[in-house]
């Protein structure tokens, strides 16, 4: 039997698929909770590819794929032709092309260096050349990017949503790291994008992990002061799992489809906010957190906590998304009152309690139906995979989508609606003195929310089918990055000060040798290793990730 892979590479974690090529059906599914290369987002990516060379970057993501890739337990030999889908810093990531373009913007800067802007068109590699675990002689299919910071992950979206079918005016969101945006008008598809930072991956959460076995991926008000909190199972469908008091973590009961929770995902993150709002336990002005610890408790068990940092982490990753989605609306000419529904894609897309991110403004307020419709990426890539001549279709559309993309990072609309919305989360901004301000700064009124849209799940998980072999989960992906600095006194403040458990300091012939797992650590977004060393001898920058190289 002849296969072909399907390959979304995200920026917290990696989708693959196995199909067969004649049948086109699905035959086993690998994926990992991390992205290997350290950070938590596409700047610590670009930073990490930047300084310790497109070479390194690929080779740590290719040792990742090809572990995947063997997890499939199906014939790699047998591998014909694969396809992947990602944004453009992963793809280049994946091709050891140059990503400095994609770092500095401006055109002297570029200069200055000798680098030239890519363009990234859609293009087929041999996988002998990139270094992967399949038959050497599979063709890899590269689909283009839009822009340099909008890529085939975006493509995916407007495609594989369905919005394209749709007469009326409607938007497509794409929950990621990245909020990437497409505004449908006529025949006319208006997109955006900006880094919104991982928080609604669970990403910067301090109890964060991944959509995967275990993570609180929603909570619901049982209206007796306590939380029903849903957990995805092995099958990463979310079910009740048991009732918590929110105030204390206590666990008052376990349901009979009880699963243990081991972190809260980006749809709990989403759920967690909106039901703390309405219980009054959160409120957008500091404390923020109104209970007694300053916390919001999970479980007690595990030790769940939803803290201050947490909020503050959400509320910029869900600005930039509500910005995103005026700055859009602004530059098409369209009320919001036209748009009438909205499409949520991706693995937080796909979980989230709809009605509980439409009132955290992650879903437009006008909006009467939310259609969710999972991972668009690797249901791209396998199409791809399955019918090579998606490539040139690809490539058409981005050409077609380049006049009205819009960089959200360089855009005053979106900059100046950014500001009002930490105004709005951080400050208590009214909606009297937002109309103000929003005409001083002439950007569009975002208006109160009057309906409740109808949800229509499309999808039960965000990846519908994990073939007859079913889903290989590969927990750790990622290198140690390692350093020793002179002076260092071994008080292990690095390591106890460090919230996701990333790093470790071990004494080895009177020296001592700090070890940073790149999975874990969250990078330039945290730096409390460096910042809260009593001996100020931590430097962040001279971690190396193999003797004599630098990892950032
Ligand atoms: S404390 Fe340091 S090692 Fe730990 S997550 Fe933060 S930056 Fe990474
Ligand atoms: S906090 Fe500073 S001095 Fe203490 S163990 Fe870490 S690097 Fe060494």
């Amino acid at each position: 039997m002849e296969l072909v892979v399907g390959l979304d590479i995200g920026t917290s974690g990696l989708r693959l698929q196995a199909l067969d090529a004649e049948t086109k059906k699905i035959i086993s599914t690998a994926i990992s909770l991390h992205n290997p290369l350290p950070g938590s987002n596409v700047i610590d990516h670009l930073h990490f590819a930047v300084k310790a060379g497109s070479e390194a970057a690929h080779g740590i993501i290719t040792d990742t794929i090809n572990s995947l890739l063997k997890s499939l337990e199906v014939d790699l030999k047998a591998v014909k032709r694969m396809a992947l889908c990602g944004n453009p810093t992963q793809m280049s990531i994946f091709q050891g092309i140059e990503c400095r373009d994609l770092v500095f913007g401006g055109d002297n800067m570029l200069k200055r260096l000798g680098v030239k802007r890519l363009e990234r068109r859609a293009t087929v590699m041999n996988a002998g050349s990139l270094g992967l675990a399949i038959n050497s002689e599979a063709e890899v299919y590269i689909p283009p990017t839009v822009e340099q910071q909008i890529g085939a992950d975006a493509l995916a979206m407007i495609i594989k949503s369905g919005i394209l079918d749709q007469k009326k005016t409607c938007m497509v969101t794409d929950y990621g790291t990245n909020a990437e945006i497409g505004l449908k008008v006529g025949d006319a598809i208006y997109t955006g994008s900006c880094a919104a930072g991982p928080a609604i991956e669970g990403g910067e959460i301090e109890k964060g992990v991944l959509a995967s076995p275990g993570a609180i991926s929603d909570v619901s008000d049982l209206g007796s002061g306590g939380w029903n909190v849903q957990v995805l199972n092995n099958d990463l469908i979310s079910q009740d799992s048991f009732s918590v008091n929110p105030q204390t973590g206590e666990v008052q009961e376990k349901f009979p489809t009880h699963f243990e929770p081991r972190g809260i995902t980006g749809t709990g993150t989403i759920a967690t906010m909106a039901v703390g709002f309405d219980s009054g336990l959160l409120q957008r002005l500091p404390p923020y957190i109104t209970t007694p610890d300053g916390c919001i408790h999970l479980t007690k068990d595990q030790n769940i906590v939803f803290t201050k940092k947490d909020y503050l982490n959400s509320t910029r990753c869900f600005g930039a998304f509500k910005a995103g989605h005026i700055t859009l609306v602004g530059k098409s000419g369209v009320a919001f009152e036209d748009i009438k529904s909205m499409y949520l894609c991706g693995a937080s897309g796909t979980y989230v309690d709809a009605v509980k991110a439409q009132k955290m403004s992650l879903a437009l307020p006008t909006v009467s139906d939310i259609y969710q419709v999972g991972n668009t990426s690797l249901a791209m890539a396998n199409d791809c995979a399955v019918d090579p001549e998606w490539l040139d279709r690809m490539q058409e559309m981005a050409n077609a989508m380049k006049p009205t993309y819009f960089a959200f990072i360089k855009d005053e609309v979106f900059k100046k609606a950014y500001i009002i919305e930490m105004d709005h989360w951080e400050h208590g901004l009214t909606p009297e003195r937002r109309i103000v301000v929003e005409k001083r700064f002439k950007v569009p009124h975002y208006p109160e929310q009057r309906t409740e849209a109808k949800v229509h799940k499309v999808v039960l998980r965000d990846i519908a089918d994990f073939g007859s072999k079913g889903l290989h989960i590969m927990e750790h992906a990622g290198i140690v990055l390692n350093a020793i600095f002179e002076e260092c006194t071994g008080c292990r403040q690095c390591e106890k000060n460090c919230m996701p458990k990333a790093l470790k300091v071990e004494e080895k012939d009177g020296q001592y040798i700090i070890k940073v797992s790149s999975e874990g650590c969250t990078g330039h977004a945290c730096m409390k290793c460096e910042l809260t060393c009593p001996a100020r001898v931590f430097r962040f920058e001279n971690l190396e990730f193999a003797p004599g190289k630098k990892a950032w």
